[in-house]
């Protein structure tokens, strides 16, 4: 072990236990935490008020975590390298580790810190946090060195063998004294946003999975797909920003799966349930191993198909006004809370890339600024899935018909009358199918109205694989 202090960064990781970074770097020397915000990391709380909201929270709940060991967080605001840099001088840190992201600009972003600490002289360690399993692991079980995999499915038969690392000795960890002196603790104002009160943190994050595992794992994979039905974890901010490890979730679910008492509904949902998380690692590796999806498709042949940048509805579409209440009660939910229910998203973003032809990019960057979590890769990776250029090798796009799924997945219109106040009162059998003219709507609903289909789904649907077959072939 070198005889100076060793830096902390903390990113998207603000938790001390199960802490692969934080081990990485005490192992290395006492270690001095510190949270860096440049201009990046501004721009992106920016983007997001509520997500601001949850980082300063989680950032509070850090620094008191830190305290109760007899450290504290040091802010420093200004460029990374030249913040890092000061710091490691006026400590005589001898290195600073942090953990790596997993989409492109960020890849980049780490690549060309490291290149700037090392010309200084200083370790620079890069540690993977975020993935139950990094992604090198399930790549080394492939012939194809450092590719990763395009599928999910022989991912996933690597990924469910493996088990995850355990960093969870957060007390062995020692904190470095220093009188380097710490910037005020960032505040969602400095954002740009309001002082809206979100609690987060990593004792919040392991009760919200405590009482997943406890009380809603059983429904889970019914609610996985029924809108209305609030009982999948919702995990997915906390692990955004590693108040969680997703290490610590796999951990307790296998151990919950190892009940020989447990119900066969239960023991299916948690399988889902580790099945969601594994999508998550497979995304990560997707991008860490193809980080130049982050702008253009997976799918090479894909990059010159006419996805549009914006249609005439594009912006009913933004504001939940689409006139199909499935859809517009997703992009609700997202506007009231900063999260919107899984299968919703997939309907929701068909409708964009399908019923709008509009690109994938589009709907990404415009979800970005509403949702809390801050997930690039796994935004990128799921959009590019929904809009067939991506990990989803089927022939065709799976086009959602929004008018099926809702009665499908939402017949007694519980998750509608939730988000779209227009249709509250109404009558479902008056709701329009899709098909009703824009004046019907307006008669039906004279002071506040919900508006008419903005596009005629069938045939949408069907001019849009015209043209994907046109081009295929
Ligand atoms: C178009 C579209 C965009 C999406 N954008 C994001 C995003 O920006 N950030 C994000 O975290 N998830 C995204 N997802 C994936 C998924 O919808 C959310 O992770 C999920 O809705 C979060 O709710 P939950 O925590 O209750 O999830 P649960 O169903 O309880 O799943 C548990 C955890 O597994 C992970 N997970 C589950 N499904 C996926 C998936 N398909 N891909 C990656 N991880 C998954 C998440 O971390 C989630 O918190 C997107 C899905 C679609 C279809």
């Amino acid at each position: 072990m070198a005889d100076g202090p060793f830096l902390y960064r903390f990113t998207r990781d603000l938790r001390l236990e199960d802490h692969a970074g934080l081990a990485a770097a005490g192992a290395r020397g006492a270690v001095l935490p510190l949270l860096a915000i440049d201009r990046e990391l501004e721009a992106r709380l920016a983007r997001s008020p509520r997500r601001a909201a949850f980082f300063c929270s989680a950032v509070r709940a850090l620094d008191a975590e830190l305290r109760e060991r007899g450290s504290a967080l040091i802010v420093r605001r200004g460029p990374l390298g030249a913040t890092l840099r000061s710091a490691a001088h006026a400590t005589g840190a001898t290195g600073v580790a942090w953990s790596a992201a997993y989409d492109g600009p960020s890849m980049h972003g780490d690549q060309r810190l490291q290149s700037q600490l090392e010309e200084d002289g200083l370790t620079a360690l890069l540690v993977h946090d975020a993935p139950a399993i990094p992604p090198e692991e399930t790549a080394a079980v492939r012939t194809i060195a450092g590719q990763g995999y395009r599928a999910f499915a022989p991912y996933y038969d690597v990924w469910r063998e493996l088990s995850p690392a355990s960093h969870e000795h957060p007390l062995l960890v020692r904190f470095a004294e220093s009188d380097l002196r710490s910037e005020p603790l960032p505040s969602p104002n400095e954002f740009g946003g309001s002082d809206r009160s979100i609690d987060a943190g990593s004792a919040i994050a392991k009760k919200t999975l405590d009482s997943f595992l406890r009380e809603s794992a059983i429904a889970y994979l019914v609610a996985a797909r029924v809108p209305s039905d609030d009982r999948t974890s919702h995990l997915s901010a906390h692990l955004s920003f590693g108040t969680l490890s997703a290490r610590a979730a796999v951990r307790a679910t296998r151990e919950r799966l190892d009940d020989p008492f447990l119900l066969a509904e239960e023991r299916v949902s948690l399988r889902a349930f580790l099945r969601a998380i594994a999508h998550r690692d497979f995304f990560l590796q997707l991008s860490w191993f193809h980080p130049q999806t982050h702008d253009r498709p997976l799918q090479e042949k894909m990059d010159d198909f006419a996805f549009a940048r914006t249609h005439p509805a594009l912006d009913a579409w933004r504001g939940g006004r689409t006139g199909y209440p499935l859809v517009d009660a997703a992009i609700r939910q997202l506007h009231e809370t900063g999260w919107m229910h899984p299968h919703a998203r997939a309907v929701a973003a068909s409708f964009l890339c399908f019923d709008l032809n509009v690109d994938w990019r589009v709907g990404r960057d415009e979800w970005d600024a509403w949702l809390i979590e801050d997930d690039p890769a796994l935004a990128t990776g799921n959009w590019q899935w929904i809009a067939g250029v991506g990990a989803d090798m089927a022939q065709y796009p799976r086009i959602y018909n929004p008018e099926r799924q809702r009665r499908r997945y939402d017949p007694s219109g519980e998750y509608v009358r939730r988000w779209v106040r227009e249709l509250e009162r109404t009558p479902m059998a008056q709701w329009s199918d899709g098909t009703r003219s824009a004046q019907l709507a307006l008669e039906l609903f004279p002071s506040d109205p919900y508006p008419a289909p903005v596009v005629d789904h069938e045939r949408a649907a069907r001019e849009f694989l015209e043209r994907y077959r046109a081009f295929s072939a």
